[in-house]
């Protein structure tokens, strides 16, 4: 019998699976999509998978995913790995905060290496040499495609007996006594389980507000750009953090990826997001986040020179699940037994899939945590308002705060 439901087949709905499969339970598990795997926030992540993290639980949490993805590829699953590694640059006269950084990172258990100037240089020869003082370069980072990682998740779970339906919408989650009972479909059909996973992304917030529990967090823009190609940037170059100006970069087929973190984030009301998330605009002044841009251009240019006179090739925008606390939300309903939420990435879901998936199958299992899981929990708030506009900013907030990674 199909008793344990995850609702959602983006990445951390398709891990979950994954993570249950892999205790046996595979059998059991029945994936519900309303439209296809990966086609909500997933497929428009940058998709860096990093390991430095203020959190120890977290860095545990990302490394897991890295072990997810060995596991995967040695089940000859495609997930679109590029091990280029990630190489955190500090401005000129940042030898000590360099120093320390790399300190940082040995503590965490993070293998790194601290660099000069001319080894930066060696590795992402599109850095401005004046204005650098070297790098802390963490071999293990690297970054995947996300939609390969989210179906290889998927498919590797349905060799171990998971079944995904798509087309199929989640509209409200039953119960009674205190205890999930299953979920109610768009077309008023139920189906029938003990436990129910809310793995509904930036929607997730629709079904457990319904249920009682208003989950902690709010739909913020994330956002990237990708320059015409250029010479400039050597493919196979590492992913770069230029923390002082909060801006990140890779190459990306010939190009340049970048993002950088604005400001003034904008969230939004998932009651107003569309399941098509193809022409939603945050932002309906600056649809194509060049406000954002202009902010961020000039400190761009101070590192790399002339991008200012590339054209921009993409625009990529998509919500990602911001908490007040930067904390990811993970856990079981305490007030409703079999009900459980693996959300709140604070825009790092590929980064933490593969920890979030083995968390939750660990919960569901009733066995012990691999990592102390207390700091994520759902109900941590309390009640509140997840729509009220006083909520969306202090969740735009966190990500204003957000440092890299
Ligand atoms: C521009 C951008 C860049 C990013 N870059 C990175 C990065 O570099 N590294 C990183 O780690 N993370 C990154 N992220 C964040 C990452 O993409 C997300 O954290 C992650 O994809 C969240 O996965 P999810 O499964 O929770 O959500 P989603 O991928 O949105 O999946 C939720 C799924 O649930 C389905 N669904 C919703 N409601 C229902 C319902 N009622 N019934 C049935 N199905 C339903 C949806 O159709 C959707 O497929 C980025 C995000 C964006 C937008």
């Amino acid at each position: 019998m199909r008793d344990i439901v995850v609702i959602g087949g983006g990445v951390l709905g398709a891990a979950v699976a994954w993570a249950l499969s892999r205790r046996g339970l595979g059998e059991r598990v029945l994936v519900l999509e309303r439209s296809q795997p990966a086609s909500g926030a997933t497929s428009r992540a940058a998709a860096l998978v990093t390991l430095l993290r203020d959190d120890p639980a977290m860095v545990e949490l990302a490394r897991e995913t890295l072990r997810a993805i060995a596991v995967l590829e040695d089940e000859a699953e495609e997930v679109g790995r590029r091990q280029v590694g990630s190489l955190h640059v500090g401005a000129a006269g940042q030898g000590e905060a360099l120093d320390a950084l790399a300190a940082r990172c040995s503590s965490l258990g993070i293998e790194v290496c601290r660099i000069g100037r001319d080894q930066v240089l060696a590795r992402a020869g599109w850095l401005e040499p004046d204005a650098i003082e070297g790098g802390v370069f963490v071999p293990d980072d690297c970054y995947v495609e996300p939609y390969l990682l989210c179906t290889a998740y998927l498919r590797a779970a349905s060799r171990r007996g998971v079944r995904l339906m798509t087309g199929v919408e989640a509209r409200a989650i039953h119960h009674a006594d205190g205890k999930v009972e299953g979920v109610e479909l768009t077309d008023g059909s139920r189906i029938a389980a003990r436990v129910v996973v809310n793995a509904a992304g930036p929607w997730a917030n629709l079904l457990s507000a319904d249920a009682g529990l208003p989950l902690p967090m709010a739909p913020v823009r994330s956002h990237y750009w990708i320059t015409e190609p250029t010479s400039a940037v050597e493919r196979g170059g590492p992913i770069v953090f230029l923390s002082e100006i909060r801006a990140y970069a890779r190459p990306e087929v010939g190009a340049l990826l970048f993002g950088i973190r604005e400001q003034r984030p904008v969230a939004a009301d998932p009651r107003g997001l569309p399941a098509d998330l193809g022409g939603f605009v945050f932002d309906a002044r600056d649809p194509e986040g060049w406000e954002s841009l202009a902010e961020g251009a000039a400190d761009l240019a101070r590192y790399f020179p002339g991008v200012e006179t590339l054209g921009m090739a993409h625009y990529i925008s998509g919500p990602s699940n911001y908490t007040p606390d930067g904390k990811l939300i993970v856990g079981a309903d305490p007030a409703l037994d079999g009900l459980y939420v693996a959300s709140g990435c604070n825009g790092s879901g590929i980064t933490f899939s593969g920890g979030i998936g083995r968390l939750i199958a660990e919960m569901v299992c009733q066995e012990p945590t691999f990592v102390p899981a207390t700091a994520f929990a759902p109900a941590r708030l309390g009640m509140f308002d997840p729509f009220s506009p006083q909520f969306l900013a202090a969740c735009a907030a966190a990500r204003a705060r957000k440092s890299a990674g």
